[in-house]
């Protein structure tokens, strides 16, 4: 008999535009996942109203996300790539898993922590209760493998939590998903600025977007935070300095790294140079998936197609769940 194939889900939210933490933290594994695997990515379009509650470039954003999707390799057919919102049955699991989640760990989350700082007038309870619908999102497909960037970790450590919370009180319905890259170790693509990571909403002059044009690339890059060098031999790198050689190790051939390496280990580095080498490649890497997310995003009618296509597996495979879920909880009556 054929080996039923590990399930992989994970989604990004239409919150912006993609960057390089986007594409390194999650799409290149999805990517190279979708041959092994069976496979759901979504647009987290529920996600996003946490953050966003003004939802007047919701849908551009939705097919912009979409769209960049598959201009990364993603390919519709062997995937489900979909919509959150068109699979209802998501918030009925995430109805039951919040009887599961306590409120003393939700509000140790980093990231609740962190968002309730940036956004005080705004703390609503989708923000507190954010990696429990995420836990119904992967779980909705019985999910095992969750390609993520670092950021993730502790969500998906509770996510762990409340699988086994359920597991235990009504019998072993869901595997323990698990935050997966194919490198040894999750990813944390850091901001040009030396503060923090890329991310979609915040520190835009610091992040690189799969939308920026050459010109924006090349002035970003020159522009990342550097010193006047090293002057003893072998030095430890200063954390914004190792930053430009991560992202450096991401996008240009490993000579050129070395090369430049060393040149930092003899006290001989040009930062100058570094920075326009890797603003040439950085280009090189960035302008090819940006020509083809502006060319899918002129074909709408596909876009929907895909999105259509999409929900009905996703949607399968989540009422498949849903069923079992609600046998085991008890409320089939009949
Ligand atoms: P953002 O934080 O930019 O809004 P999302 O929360 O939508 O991004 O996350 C989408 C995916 O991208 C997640 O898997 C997340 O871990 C990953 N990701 C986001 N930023 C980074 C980063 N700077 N480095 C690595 N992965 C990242």
């Amino acid at each position: 008999m054929k080996k039923q194939k590990e399930i992989v889900m994970s989604g990004i939210r239409p919150t912006g535009f993609l960057h390089l933490g986007n594409y390194f933290g999650a799409l290149q594994n999805y990517v190279r996942m979708q041959d092994e695997y069976q496979c759901f990515f979504m647009v987290a379009d529920l996600h996003s109203l946490t953050t966003h509650p003004d939802t007047k470039e919701l849908k551009e954003n939705v097919l912009r996300v979409l769209a960049e999707n598959i201009a990364c390799g993603l390919n519709p057919e062997k995937v489900a790539l979909y919509c959150q919102s068109h699979i209802y049955e998501t918030s009925e699991l995430y109805l039951y898993l919040n009887m599961l989640a306590y409120k003393g760990e939700l509000e140790k989350t980093t990231t609740f922590k962190e968002k309730a700082r940036l956004q005080p007038d705004n703390i609503n309870a989708g923000l507190l209760t954010y990696p429990v619908l995420q836990t119904a999102d992967i779980i909705l497909h019985r999910a095992s493998l969750v390609p993520v960037g670092k950021d993730q970790e502790q969500h998906l450590e509770m996510a762990r939590n409340f699988v086994n919370r359920f597991n235990h009180r009504y019998g072993e319905v869901f595997p323990e998903p698990k935050a997966f890259n194919y490198g040894s170790e999750l990813i944390k693509v850091p901001s040009l600025d030396g503060a923090g990571k890329m991310s979609k909403s915040e520190n835009q002059y610091a992040t690189l977007y799969l939308a920026d044009d050459d010109e924006a690339i090349r002035k970003k890059v020159m522009k990342a935070k550097t010193d006047n060098g090293p002057v003893i031999p072998n030095s430890p790198k200063p954390e914004y300095i190792e930053n430009i050689f991560l992202l450096m190790r991401l996008v240009c051939d490993d000579s050129i790294v070395q090369k430049f390496d060393q040149e930092y280990n003899n006290c001989k580095i040009r930062y100058g140079d570094l920075k326009k080498q890797l603003a040439e490649d950085m280009v090189k890497f960035i302008s090819p998936i940006r020509e083809k997310v502006n060319e899918i995003l002129g074909n709408n009618k596909y876009l929907q197609q895909v999105m259509e296509q999409g929900a009905e597996k996703a949607r399968k495979s989540a009422k498949t769940t849903m069923e079992l879920v609600r046998q085991a909880i008890g409320l089939k009556y009949f």
